[in-house]
């Protein structure tokens, strides 16, 4: 719960009370002034979903969108658009690189809320958490039972180590890094070292076994499964 949405606004007044709105509705909310700000934290960890002014002081929005949807790794996050009163072409031409929905300034916050709330639903029900396999079926994730199987035999995991194994496997190959592992995983439970991470990843690798070797430590920056 507590989705966290990354709100890319350069208006500081419309931001302030756009964030405030949303957390008052119960979403985490993180502010940018510009694009270029909104593209160096989607490198740190990523939102649940992204609210797009589309007037920006460096870049249009509507470019903003089309890079989203092009990065494998963000083009995934729900977008939602911000355009001014009148911009129809804006809204199409959103809708047509991929944005969600859209809301028209003024915005009305209780149905922003309540857009929001729709796309995520939506993003959900579209994609079920799909199983999953690591290193040709050595070890298979059931995510809707919470089921692991290693080598054809059931494996206990606690909810934490499923989870990360999970996410991790989820984009084989790809780098997560210890923070971005706490943000998914422990969402805003700040008191979360990053020691944590290594201590279940050590855990991870003891029950695994053998099939520890396909999940790997890339030192200085974090861990991969590797498929
Ligand atoms: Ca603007």
């Amino acid at each position: 719960m507590n989705e966290k949405i990354a709100l890319v606004e350069d208006e500081p007044d419309l931001a302030r009370l756009t964030a405030q709105a949303l957390e008052q509705e119960g979403f985490r909310v993180s502010t940018y002034f510009d694009a270029a700000g909104f593209y160096r934290s989607l490198d740190k960890s990523l939102p649940d979903l992204i609210l797009l002014d589309l007037m920006l002081p460096d870049a249009d929005g509507l470019d903003v969108c089309r890079i989203i949807r092009r990065n494998e790794t963000w083009q995934s996050i729900p977008v939602i658009c911000v355009t001014a009163k009148g911009g129809e072409t804006d809204r199409v031409l959103g809708l047509e690189l991929g944005a969600d929905d859209y809301v028209v300034k003024p915005i009305a916050y209780k149905e922003l809320a309540a857009r929001i709330r729709a796309v995520l639903r939506r993003g959900r029900a579209e994609a079920p958490p799909a199983r999953l396999s690591i290193g040709d079926g050595a070890v298979e994730m059931d995510p809707e039972r919470f089921e692991v199987r290693l080598a054809g035999k059931p494996l206990e995991l606690t909810t934490t180590e499923f989870k990360l194994l999970y996410l991790l496997a989820s984009k084989p190959g790809r780098v997560f890094t210890r923070e971005q592992i706490l943000d998914k995983i422990w969402g805003n439970e700040k008191i979360v070292l990053d020691r944590t991470v290594d201590v279940h990843i050590k855990n991870l690798r003891e029950k695994l076994g053998e099939a520890a070797r396909y999940l790997k430590n890339i030192r200085g920056v974090g861990y991969k499964v590797e498929s």
